[in-house]
């Protein structure tokens, strides 16, 4: 896997790491923060060999002296906390929810059978491997976090204010946005992803939309998703455009009656913002929108819901079918 060596520049003290790979799963991107000889990370990597490239390319921008001493979770999924035991005795700082959210996520442990336990002639294995089957989840020690907050929460790194901000429920029951007001930065985590279908595993996506909102009013010029490349204002008004598509089309075809498998399926078929990758993903955020249509406030089944994007995906390339053709985005 072709792993960034050096962090992305952002403002002074300011750094991102963007292993952006469109069409993939895991990559995340990390933010990192550095005054005097303090140090934060937003969000770690999905296993240790991402989190080991992360840090040998935050050496060479770290201040002498400075480690990492705090580091924020932006929400619970394993691509965003997975590297949290490589900071031993860092603050690990993460909303309430987020902390309640981890033992319903799929431990490492759980990410290893998934991906190396399932019959491999099967949509989920096959899936799995397929996506899932470069990271090594094995000895990945879950380290959570060792503070909490509901809210806002404020810090500061050396001489740099930071606001925690919590916007879930919206991608999962825990997430927050990291502003840095005084260089115009927000870290998104996966309230927003670029160049990818996101796949929302809690919602409602107007919770989500809430959260794009809540980032357009800090007014940022920068803004680092949890996927993908660095944006501004223009693309993520583009973005809460996407959600609000697709919640239009999708609470549609609930008023129609039809299943969210249907309505999934026929978002699919027709392209909708088909120039983004990991169409499969639709099934997932139909189907957990229609729960909250459905008035279903159970604990979503999160393998249920991987399996419903792996089956769509095992047949269409099964099939050789392509991807749809690409349709103008609705303005
Ligand atoms: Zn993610």
């Amino acid at each position: 896997m072709n792993l960034p060596t050096k962090l992305t520049p952002i403002a002074d003290g300011i750094h991102a790491w963007i292993p952006h790979a469109s069409g993939s799963w895991g990559f995340a991107n990390c933010l990192l923060i550095a005054s005097g000889t303090r140090a934060a990370l937003v969000d770690t990597p999905y296993d240790g060999h991402l989190t080991r490239a992360l840090l040998a390319a935050a050496t060479a921008v770290l201040p002498a002296g400075a480690r990492v001493e705090t580091v924020v979770n932006t929400h619970a999924n394993g691509d965003h906390c997975f590297g949290n035991s490589h900071f031993p005795g860092a603050e690990i700082i993460s909303t309430r929810a987020s902390l309640d959210h981890l033992c319903t996520e799929p431990g490492p442990g759980q990410m290893h059978h998934l991906t190396h336990g399932t019959p491999a002639d099967q949509p989920l294995g096959w899936y799995m491997r397929r996506h899932f089957g470069h990271y090594q989840y094995r000895g990945i020690q879950l380290v959570p976090p060792t503070r909490t907050f509901t809210g806002h929460h404020q810090l500061s790194v050396g001489a740099i204010p930071v606001e925690l901000i919590e916007v879930g429920p919206a991608h999962t029951m825990g997430d927050l946005i990291v502003h840095l007001p005084d260089q115009g930065v927000v870290c998104a985590g996966d309230i927003v992803f670029i160049g990818d279908h996101p796949a929302h595993w809690q919602g409602p996506l107007s919770g989500v939309a809430a959260a794009c909102e809540t980032i357009l009013r800090l007014e940022p010029q920068t803004i680092v998703p949890g996927h993908g490349p660095i944006v501004g204002t223009a693309e993520l008004r583009d973005h809460r455009q996407y959600l609000q598509d697709l919640e239009g089309a999708i609470h549609d075809g609930h008023a129609k009656g039809h299943s969210a498998q249907r309505t999934a399926e026929q978002l699919a078929r027709t392209g909708f913002y088909a120039h983004l990758g990991l169409e499969e993903r639709l099934m997932i955020t139909t189907a957990v929108e229609y729960r909250h249509l459905d008035g279903d406030d159970s604990a979503p089944d999160l393998i249920a819901l991987a399996n419903r994007a792996a089956t769509w995906a095992f047949h269409r390339h099964h099939a050789g079918i392509p991807a749809p053709t690409p349709v103008p985005a609705a303005s």
